[in-house]
């Protein structure tokens, strides 16, 4: 009976998940921003691409990204290395020995689930449970663990099964991973029973050839980070571009990943973008360094008007082989909160494999100390695919106005819109058509433009704020007497009379990025 109610409870709340993301999912494929591959072929699973809006944002979400890292810290150098890596990257990374999710199948449904991330998310909703019993009963909920777990048997129930989880994941124990699904009633979100599979380790690396004979082709994988390109490049950045420690090496690039579950849109793809960021320093200074990139990078968050509510830091309880210390940034996505970016210190871990694995010495002399050194890494690695959601979930709005009608507005932020102005010919007619060419063309030097002569006004404007453009431009019979246009805002919809000489700088101004990058650096 309690297995019913829980049953029931879990897919009226994965309805009104799945719900809201599929507005977004719908709303980007409407709209130019993101389409399934190979449609005309009925898709090719967790693999996108990017419409004529959704390209745009991207870069500009990129933009940001690199600005803020590259031109902003002067003791911060790009790179771009290629996908394919010697395979040998792969086996001194781990990759090639641990890369890997242990999968569970569900036997009635077949879906397949990974299975940390079953106990993971039971965890939480434990935790939340608990949380609620402790507002009912006016407990604080700053208190440690340890008086919440007192107080609410949920939460107790949360702690026991996170202890358990956390030593079965150290031992690599996936027996116990399965006992403890069936002993904390786990069901599957679709067939609702607990007939389960055993736990089975899947590794993540897509495996591919080069070299035109088959028997003679060298076996390669398609990277799963970026990182490694950095590290094997360590030295030829430090010394071509003459860096003295402390400082960082970035990257946006393309990585693959075989990914057990990917039914989430574009938060978990199989092939996807990340902008990552290794930064070196001195032994012993890393969890100095690991507090300051913390700091930095929520900031850059931040810096877009999120609340503060809608991001926080997740501790990692079990930390991977190569780190001391390890969180992520969690969004609240509208499938619940979920990593969006991950901060970890990798110690000396990937250099000094690439030293014994390559016999080349990747070290560093510090001239203050007169020593040679494996520096440390501080890496801070985002999901460009993840950041592109996150902007929609937090952006796309449906907004009811004093009219009682609804209009979708996606109000970014100014700098990352992917039009900056749409200039709008009231009627097709009168020479309106060619005033309005003659702003545009002098618009195209401010940022993307737009320019539409079809359909109502209102209705233009509403397709504008769908995709996010900040700012309309109207230009009607007056404009042909006194040179001045109307100036509609997407946000607030008001609109205002200005000359035409004005309207680069007015626009300009405000959909300049260094209004994002002031805040993140601030
Ligand atoms: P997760 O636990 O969600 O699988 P991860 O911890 O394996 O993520 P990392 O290896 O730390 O992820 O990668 C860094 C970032 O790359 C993540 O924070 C995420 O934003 C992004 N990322 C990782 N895997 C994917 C994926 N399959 N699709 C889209 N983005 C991804």
């Amino acid at each position: 009976m309690l297995l019913c109610n829980g049953d029931i409870f879990l897919s009226l709340f994965i309805m009104a998940e799945i719900e809201s993301l599929q507005k977004i999912v719908s709303h980007c494929k409407e709209y130019g921003f993101i389409f399934p591959s190979s449609e005309i072929y009925d898709n090719l699973g967790a693999v996108y691409d990017y419409g004529p809006f959704g390209v745009e944002l991207k870069n500009h979400i990129k933009e940001y990204w690199w600005k803020s890292m590259v031109q902003m810290h002067e003791n911060i150098v790009g790179l771009d290395a290629a996908i394919f890596m010697h395979p040998t990257t792969w086996k001194a990374s781990g990759h090639l020995d641990s890369f890997s999710d242990p999968l569970i199948d569900n036997k009635d449904s077949k879906k397949r689930y990974r299975a940390d991330v079953l106990l993971e998310e039971k965890i939480d909703k434990l935790k939340e449970k608990g949380e609620k019993e402790l507002t009912k009963k006016g407990i604080e909920l700053s208190s440690s663990e340890e008086e919440k777990a007192k107080a609410s048997r949920d939460y107790a129930k949360a702690l026991q099964l996170e202890t358990a989880y956390t030593k079965a994941a150290e031992a690599s124990d996936f027996k116990r991973y399965k006992e403890l699904i069936e002993e904390y009633e786990i069901a599957c979100e679709v067939s609702g029973s607990r007939n389960w599979t055993d736990v089975r380790q899947f590794n993540l690396m897509f495996g591919t050839k080069m070299g035109a004979v088959d028997e003679m082709a060298t076996e390669l994988y398609l990277r799963p980070e970026t990182a490694q390109g950095i590290f094997v490049n360590f030295l030829n950045v430090q010394k071509s571009a003459r860096m003295k420690i402390p400082f960082g090496i970035a990257q946006i690039g393309k990585a693959f990943r075989n990914e057990i579950v990917a039914r989430q849109f574009i938060f978990r793809m199989r092939e996807f973008e990340q902008m990552e960021m290794q930064f070196f320093v001195r032994p012993g200074s890393e969890l100095e360094w690991f507090k300051t990139w913390k700091e930095t990078r929520m900031k850059w968050h931040l810096a877009l008007g999120s609340s503060q509510d809608s991001l926080r830091f997740h501790v990692h309880e079990k930390l991977a082989h190569y780190a001391n210390a390890a969180e992520d940034i969690q969004f609240k996505f509208p499938i619940g909160f979920k990593e969006l970016e991950g901060i970890h210190s990798r110690t000396d871990f990937d250099l000094t494999e690439h030293q014994k694995f390559s016999g080349k010495k990747l070290q560093y002399f510090d001239a203050e100390l007169n020593q040679n050194y494996v520096p440390y890494v501080i890496e801070t690695s985002i999901g460009l695919d993840r950041m592109f959601l996150r902007i929609m979930s937090e952006c796309l709005k449906e907004e009811t106005l004093e009219s009682g009608e609804t209009r979708i507005v996606l109000n970014l932020p100014p700098a990352l819109a992917p039009i900056k102005v749409a200039v709008l010919p009231l009627v097709k007619k009168d020479g309106l058509p060619e005033k309005a060419r003659e702003i545009l063309n002098v618009l195209k030097f401010v940022g993307r433009t737009f320019y539409e002569e079809k359909d109502a006004i209102g209705k233009r404007y509403r397709r504008m704020d769908a995709i996010g453009t900040p700012y309309c431009i109207t230009v009607d019979h007056q404009t042909l007497e006194d040179n001045t246009v109307t100036l509609r805002v997407r946000d607030t919809m008001e609109q205002e009379r200005i000359n035409i000489s004005e309207v680069a700088r007015i626009v300009g101004e405000k959909v300049d990025m260094n209004n994002l990058l002031r805040k993140a650096i601030a």
